[in-house]
């Protein structure tokens, strides 16, 4: 479960978000680029090659792929509030 109190500053509002590789319970994120590489129109990169989420998805197909993500991101640095 990502941590919701180490959330990425450049994380666009809305309920998914990516968490700063400083996360002190050790799920932040290792800029291991499966996210980014798998939805590119959600997940972003920033100069350290760590993500964070740039569009908020709306629809179920969208949600799905986020969750996809989510699912596949290896040290739980994915969360949703929603
Ligand atoms: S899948 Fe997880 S660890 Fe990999 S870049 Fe995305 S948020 Fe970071």
């Amino acid at each position: 479960m990502a941590n919701p109190k180490m959330k990425h500053e450049k994380n666009i509002e809305g309920a998914w978000y990516c968490t700063d590789p400083d996360d002190d319970n050790g799920e932040g994120c290792i800029a291991c680029n499966v996210c980014y590489t798998g939805a590119p129109e959600f997940f972003a990169e920033d100069d350290d090659g760590n993500a964070y989420v740039m569009k908020q998805p709306t629809t179920d197909e969208e949600i799905e792929l986020c969750q996809e993500q989510m699912d596949a991101c290896p040290v739980a640095s994915i969360g949703s509030d929603g």
